[in-house]
């Protein structure tokens, strides 16, 4: 990279560091991140991403203490270490170079998913449609602490969008960090209208293939992407967990 090292983060990654900052406390505050978990985003043209600080609560995150790290853990800029399962973004974005942005986050539906002898998540809602093509489960429920397991993860992830992660929570990957933010809202919201489906003693009625294709069809992805994002992003300049200083409106 062309930035110098461990000084502060260069003007091309504040809109991303913002970006980061954002949505870590966004999800905080619907309980999909919490004091673990966390999300990446690549460096543009680099083999380096971004990530906050282990010792940060998400809470409290800011765009300047975000750190960028390179495809070996080497932090290049920012100053702390990245958190201790960094190695499940870097494999999943050397893996995959279409994903942009990746969350790791140990949301208590999804968990409670990979626990169940004979039950699977399946696509219920009509947004589910960006899991058509699987929703694969890691085997290992261990802490991915090195890069094997994070190598071993992104394999289990494969071509797909999500993987989950037994007794352990998720790999979630997208084209942005909106993107990512919006496909985990929701995976939650799907999960939960699940697991409401099997409370109320019901047999799941998942979508065919059939009525994927045909939302598929009718879907514009950017437009609602956007839509969201706008709806978010207001409201969390509204409550106090974004700050309005940050221009996350600005395109
Ligand atoms: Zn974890």
């Amino acid at each position: 990279m062309s930035t110098s090292s461990n000084g502060p983060l260069s003007n091309s990654n504040a809109r991303l560091a913002a970006e980061l900052t954002a949505v870590t406390r966004m999800l905080e505050t619907l309980n999909i991140l919490s004091y673990s978990g966390h999300i990446a985003a690549r460096i543009p043209g680099h083999d380096a991403l971004m990530i906050q600080r282990r010792s940060d609560s998400r809470a409290e995150l800011a765009p300047e203490r975000m750190v960028v790290v390179d495809f070996n853990g080497k932090v290049l800029e920012g100053d702390g270490k990245p958190p201790s399962e960094t190695s499940i973004h870097i494999e999943a974005f050397r893996a995959r170079p279409d994903v942009m942005a990746s969350l790791h986050s140990h949301m208590e539906l999804a968990i409670a998913f990979t626990m169940m002898e004979d039950v699977q998540i399946l696509p219920m809602r009509a947004r589910a449609t960006r899991w058509k093509s699987g929703i694969p489960t890691h085997p290992d429920p261990s802490h991915i602490k090195y890069p094997e397991q994070g190598r071993e993860l992104a394999a289990t992830l494969g071509p797909h969008h999500v993987a989950l992660m037994r007794a352990h929570g998720l790999l979630l990957v997208a084209e942005s960090v909106p993107a990512l933010f919006i496909d985990a809202v929701h995976f939650e919201e799907n999960a939960q209208a699940q697991m409401q489906v099997l409370q109320a003693g019901s047999k799941p009625r998942p979508l065919s293939d059939e009525e994927m294709d045909k939302i598929l069809k009718l879907e514009d992805r950017p437009h609602h992407i956007s839509k969201l994002w706008n709806y978010y992003i207001r409201k969390g300049v509204a409550t106090g967990s974004v700050e309005a200083s940050w221009n996350l409106l600005e395109a």
